[in-house]
This record gives C-alpha cells, sequence and structure tokens, in this order.
C-alpha cells in the first residue's frame, strides 16, 4: 500500500526547496539594493552639486545660518546623533548630519 500522505510531503518538500533555490539569488540582489539605497550622497552628484550640498556645513559659502545643519533641517529623517540619516531631497541616499544644502529649512521645535 502506498501512503499518499508522505509522498505529497516529500513532494511538497523538494517543490518548496526548489523555489527556495530559485529565489535565493533575487533575494540576495535585492538586499544589495538595500545596502547600495543607504550610501551617502557624494557632492559630485548633479542633484546635490544643484543643491549646493556639503557634508560639512562649514564648507558651503552660501550658507546665511551658522547653525543650519542637517540635522536640524525640516526634511532630516535622520536618528539625533547619527552622523548620516535620510533627507526627502535626495531619496534613497544619506546625508551628512553636520552638511547643508540651499534647501534647508528650520526644523519645527
Ligand atoms: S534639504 Fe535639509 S537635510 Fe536635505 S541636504 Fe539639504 S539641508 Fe540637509
Amino acid at each position: 500500500m502506498i501512503n499518499r500522505s508522505s509522498d505529497n510531503s516529500r513532494r511538497r518538500f523538494i517543490k518548496l526547496t526548489a523555489i527556495g533555490l530559485v529565489a535565493a539569488p533575487f533575494a540576495n540582489a535585492l538586499l544589495n539594493n538595500v545596502a547600495a539605497a543607504a550610501d551617502p550622497i557624494s557632492e559630485t552628484d548633479p542633484l546635490a552639486a544643484a543643491m549646493k550640498y556639503k557634508a560639512d556645513a562649514a564648507q558651503a559659502a552660501d550658507r546665511k545660518d551658522a547653525t543650519a545643519t542637517c540635522a536640524n533641517c525640516a526634511l532630516y529623517t535622520g536618528k539625533a546623533g547619527d552622523a548620516t540619516g535620510p533627507c526627502s531631497i535626495f531619496q534613497g541616499k544619506l546625508v551628512a548630519a553636520k552638511g547643508w544644502c540651499t534647501a534647508w529649512a528650520k526644523k519645527a521645535a
């Protein structure tokens, strides 16, 4: 007598294993893209250059407010104390907490 339940379990296991083996490289690629998305923005990036972004606000010639940095900008969503964080302007990249660009707007208290 054939045990159908055992055959079905074995088939299911083989099927899931095959799916896992096929999906693994794609999962790795997705994770690599997430890591790449968290790279710091370069000052030479075309948008960063257009926004006169500087990773060190002290180097920004157009900055009028000496206290203005990304860390206290309304568009910065990084955690307090972190060296870098996301910015609404530079999607998928990180800006320096001590950075600055011409889009700076004072964060509400
Ligand atoms: S918009 Fe604000 S947080 Fe983003 S780079 Fe400019 S100053 Fe920094």
